[in-house]
C-alpha cells in the first residue's frame, strides 16, 4: 500500500500524456504532439561541446551539494543584472522541479495553506499535497487574459496561509502578469507573512514585454524563493538543471534536503550550464524569435476553427484555447488523441478553472503545427 501522502496525489497530467504519446509512437502510430512543454530544438553546440569536454577531462564525480562555484556565480550575476540583490551564496543549483519539491518539503507543514493561481502548472498542487499542506486556488479568468487580481490574493489569505506560488510567464496560459500586479502581490505577501515561491522558468521566453523577477521588488528578496533553470531557455530539458535563489539561511535549509536526496547536480552538466550562461546567447534569441512565429501561426490556425477561442499570450510556448463543446477536457483530449492522433493536455489537469480548455505546447515545428491543427479541426467537427 502506498503512503496516504501519495494516495492523495494523481500522476502528473503532463508527463502522463507524454508517456502515452511515446508509447503510441513506439507502436507505430503517427501522432502530432502538442503535449509536452519542451523545445524541439537541439541544445546549442557550444553547450554540448563544453559538456563533452568536461566528461573527457574526468569531471565525473560529486560536486559540492550547492553546486560548483563558477555556476553559482554565473547564476547570481545574471540575477543581479535583472535586479535581484543576491550573491553566489544565495544560489543552490538543483533541477527546477527538485527545487520546487524541496521548497515545499522544507517550508510546509500539515494544515498549512498555499495560494496558487487557477489554472496553474500541474505539479504545484501535487507538491503542496505531498508536503501535507492544502492548495487554495485563486481564480483567474479567460476574459482578463488570466491576470491574477491582487485583491483576490489578499482576500484568500488566512492565518494558515504559508506560501503563494506564482509562475509568470505562465504554464499553461502563457500569461505574463503585469509588473504592477506582481509588485502588489509581492507586497501583500511580505506584509502578511506569506512566503512567495516564484517559478520563473519561462523568464526568457517572452515576446516584446519585459520580465520582472518578484525578488527584485523593494523589500521582496528576503521573502522570496526564485526558481528557474536552463531547460526551456536553452532547449536543455533532458539535462535536468536549474536553481533556487533565496536568503542564505533558506539556502542552507533547502541544501539539507539536497544532501539527503540527489546530493548534487550532475557534475559535467554544471560545466555545460556555465557555458550556457556565460557563452554566446545568439541561439537562445533565435529560438525565442522562432517561438514567436509559431505562436502567431498557431493563433491564426485556432481562429480558423469554429468553437475555439484563445487569448494571445505574451510568453512561454503554450496556448490555452477555450472550446464550446459540452464535453469534459479529459474526454476531449482522449478523443483528440485516439481519433485524431493529436496530443494535447486537458485543461482540468491545471486546476478547476482549466475545465473547458486544453493546452497546446507549440514548441514544435511549423509543419507539425499546421498538421496538428488540421487534425484538431477535423476531430472537433466529428464530436
Ligand atoms: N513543464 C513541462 C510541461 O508542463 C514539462 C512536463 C512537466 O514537468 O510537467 O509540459
Amino acid at each position: 500500500m502506498v503512503s496516504k501522502r501519495l494516495q492523495n496525489v494523481p500522476a502528473s497530467g503532463t508527463v502522463k500524456i507524454a508517456n502515452l504519446v511515446s508509447q503510441m509512437k513506439a507502436d507505430g502510430v503517427d501522432i502530432v504532439s502538442f503535449s509536452m512543454g519542451e523545445p524541439d530544438f537541439a541544445t546549442p553546440e557550444n553547450i554540448v561541446e563544453s559538456c563533452v569536454e568536461s566528461v573527457r577531462s574526468g569531471f565525473t564525480h560529486y560536486t559540492p551539494s550547492m553546486g560548483i562555484t563558477p555556476l553559482r556565480k554565473a547564476i547570481a550575476a545574471e540575477a543581479v543584472s535583472k535586479g535581484i540583490p543576491c550573491k553566489a551564496s544565495n544560489v543552490l543549483v538543483t533541477p527546477t522541479k527538485q527545487a520546487i519539491f524541496m521548497i515545499a518539503l522544507a517550508y510546509l507543514d500539515p494544515g498549512d495553506e498555499v495560494l496558487l493561481p487557477d489554472p496553474a502548472w500541474v505539479s504545484y498542487e501535487a507538491v503542496v499535497r505531498l508536503a501535507g499542506a492544502e492548495p487554495v486556488y485563486i481564480n483567474t479568468k479567460f476574459d482578463d487574459g488570466f491576470v491574477v487580481d491582487p485583491a483576490d490574493v489578499e482576500a484568500a489569505i488566512t492565518p494558515r496561509t504559508k506560501m503563494l506560488i506564482m509562475n509568470s510567464p505562465s504554464n499553461p496560459t502563457g500569461c505574463v502578469q503585469p509588473e504592477s500586479v506582481l509588485r502588489e502581490i509581492s507586497k501583500i505577501c511580505a506584509d502578511r507573512g506569506v512566503r512567495v515561491m516564484s517559478d520563473e522558468i519561462y523568464e526568457h521566453i517572452i515576446y516584446g514585454g519585459k520580465h520582472f523577477p518578484m525578488a527584485s521588488f523593494e523589500g521582496a528578496f528576503d521573502n522570496t524563493f526564485t526558481v528557474s533553470g536552463l531547460s526551456k531557455t536553452y532547449a536543455m530539458t533532458g539535462w535536468r538543471i536549474g536553481w533556487v535563489i533565496a536568503p542564505e539561511e533558506d539556502i542552507r535549509a533547502i541544501n539539507k534536503l539536497q544532501t539527503h536526496s540527489i546530493t548534487c547536480c550532475t557534475s559535467f552538466v554544471q560545466t555545460a550550464a556555465v557555458e550556457a550562461m556565460n557563452g554566446p546567447q545568439d541561439s537562445r534569441c533565435r529560438m525565442v524569435a522562432e517561438f514567436k512565429r509559431r505562436r502567431d501561426l498557431a493563433l491564426d490556425l485556432i481562429n480558423d476553427i469554429p468553437g475555439l477561442e484563445c487569448c494571445k499570450p505574451d510568453g512561454a510556448f503554450y496556448l490555452f484555447p477555450k472550446y464550446e463543446k459540452d464535453i469534459k477536457s479529459t474526454d476531449l483530449a482522449e478523443h483528440l488523441l485516439q481519433k485524431g492522433h493529436v496530443a494535447v493536455t486537458p485543461g482540468r489537469a491545471f486546476g478547476p478553472a482549466g475545465e473547458g480548455f486544453f493546452r497546446i505546447s507549440y514548441a514544435t515545428s511549423e509543419s507539425q503545427i499546421i498538421e496538428g491543427f488540421s487534425r484538431i479541426k477535423k476531430s472537433l467537427s466529428q464530436l
